[in-house]
């Protein structure tokens, strides 16, 4: 092969397989590709399928120097197309169990296609903070590892704490009454750079009884590894968590902002990735031209995100909250969204919306948001969410459900002041009354105007010559090519 194939540094990236994790990780994929990288971007076999059906291709070969490999995710399918990968205790204990190896023969294999001059030689790993095995991978080859965090600053400085935690007896919960009789509503001040968090404002699977709880240990396990990054960079600009981040700062030397990945992308010219997507379940994209018939800013757009499950209950009180209110809404439901089996929207309901909402199982969330129709985003506060709802300049609604979208959801509400709280016990009066408020009232102009104020701040900062667009340099110049 020739000199060019030779001369490219040659990063792969491994994202943690989920949607929200992947999606993240492709934007830097894609943003390193167009400064000059070569890329192969590693998802799970399974996911891999999922990304060919979704786009209706037979392969994702054809993007000049964007490859992508796979390795397995070493889980036992099960029967009906029951989607297994969801249930994360049991995708964290196959990673720690089951993605070294694979990981190791990849590894080996591009190796070997390097000295083939097929493809250039591997300079770096770029690997999700919650995929470990890979800086085991290379520590033995001596390979630069940059750790990606693609959540907010605050869970990721919580997690290099659980120890403390567990020390001074904040965590377990002595058992489940804890849940319920205000012990989350404690302070947690032993963590230094975290102002006014109480525990159940943190990851969600601090709140277990379980001394030995195998989530807990995996977070540990992934936590105990980032001392060993040659950088690590987030998904986020300085102004949102500018305490945690100060804190942060202070702990890692190569530590950087490169965020919003989304704004960044936004903001590139054109280029030959355009189409090459990353998600997973089919996009549906008439609700485009839905919106194209809608007055501008005048529907609430409804998404829970690609894990979040709710009850029928839920579900319902959700429907008749945004049918009762009578102003079109665009909702994305899931096949898997509702636990316990499938659900049926009566035709009483049907009738009621009838073209004022608009239902479908997947969408272009970037593209819905950024839509001039859209007014307010009624979400499960997923990171990715709400930075892209940010970087849209659309007010939220937070129906916050596990992981770190508890933060999120204070973030919003208390912090930055750009969207309110729904109770996790859903009433449909609440719905359409808070909805109403986001939409049209005092407080909602509020919120946008702050929203705003953040959009802005997220382009400043992923602009030329902005702190997240110098950071991105400096990752790139000072540790991968210097190295190279
Ligand atoms: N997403 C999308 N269409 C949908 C639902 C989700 O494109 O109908 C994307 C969304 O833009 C985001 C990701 O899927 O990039 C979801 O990530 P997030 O962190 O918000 O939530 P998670 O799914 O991890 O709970």
């Amino acid at each position: 092969m020739g000199n060019l194939v030779e001369t490219k540094p040659h990063a792969v990236l491994v994202p943690f397989p989920a949607q929200g994790h992947i999606n993240a990780l492709f934007k830097l994929a894609k943003l390193l590709h167009l400064r000059g990288f070569h890329i192969t971007f590693v998802n799970t076999e399974y996911n891999h399928k999922r990304l060919l059906k979704s786009r209706g291709f037979n392969s994702l070969d054809g993007f000049n120097g964007f490859n992508f490999e796979t390795i397995p995710d070493g889980l036992t399918p099960l029967e009906g197309n029951v989607d297994v990968t969801q249930d994360l205790p049991s995708l964290c204990q196959s990673i720690r169990k089951n993605f070294l190896r694979p990981f190791g023969e990849l590894h080996a294999k591009l190796q070997e296609s390097a000295i083939a001059g097929v493809t250039p030689p591997v300079t770096c790993i770029f690997s999700d903070c919650f995929m470990p095995f890979t800086i085991h991978v290379a520590g033995e080859h001596s390979l630069p590892t940059i750790i990606f965090n693609p959540c907010n600053a605050c869970n990721f400085l919580t997690s290099l704490h659980i120890r403390t935690l567990l020390e001074k007896g904040l965590i377990p919960l002595k058992d489940e009454s804890y849940l319920t009789n205000g012990y989350l509503d404690t302070k947690v001040d032993c963590i230094p750079g975290l102002k006014n968090f109480r525990l159940k404002d943190l990851l969600d699977l601090l709140r277990t009884t379980d001394p030995n709880d195998s989530l807990v240990e995996f977070v540990i396990e992934a936590a105990d590894t980032f001392h060993r990054a040659s950088a690590i960079v987030f998904n986020t600009y300085n102004e949102l968590e500018s305490h945690v981040m100060n804190e942060l700062y202070s702990m890692f030397p190569s530590l950087y902002t490169i965020g919003p990945l989304s704004s960044f992308l936004n903001q590139t010219p054109k280029h030959n990735l355009e189409s090459l997507g990353s998600n997973l379940w089919k996009e549906d994209t008439k609700c485009l031209d839905w919106l194209e018939s809608k007055e501008p800013r005048s529907v609430v757009y409804v998404n829970f995100g690609s894990i979040t499950v709710m009850t029928p209950h839920q579900l319902l009180e959700f429907a008749w909250g945004l049918a009762n209110r009578k102003k079109p809404f665009l909702w994305i439901i899931r096949s898997d969204l509702v636990i316990r089996g499938s659900f049926i929207l009566s035709s009483k309901f049907e009738n009621e919306i009838s073209n004022r909402g608009l239902i479908v199982d997947w969408c272009p969330q970037e593209q819905v948001l950024n839509h001039p129709s859209i007014g307010g985003f009624l979400t499960h506060c997923g990171w990715n969410s709400t930075i892209e709802s940010i970087c849209a300049g659309v007010p939220m609604l937070c129906w916050p459900s596990f992981a770190d979208q508890p933060t999120n959801c204070r973030y919003i509400y208390n912090e930055w002041e750009i969207g309110m709280e729904i109770e996790t016990n859903v009433k449909r009066e609440e719905v359409e009354k808070l909805i109403n408020e986001l939409m049209v009232g005092e407080k909602g102009i509020k919120m946008r105007l702050n929203v705003m104020e953040l959009k802005k701040k997220a382009e400043e900062n992923t602009s030329p010559g902005g702190c997240s667009y110098m950071n991105l340099d400096k990752v790139i110049n000072e540790i991968l090519l210097k190295q190279y």
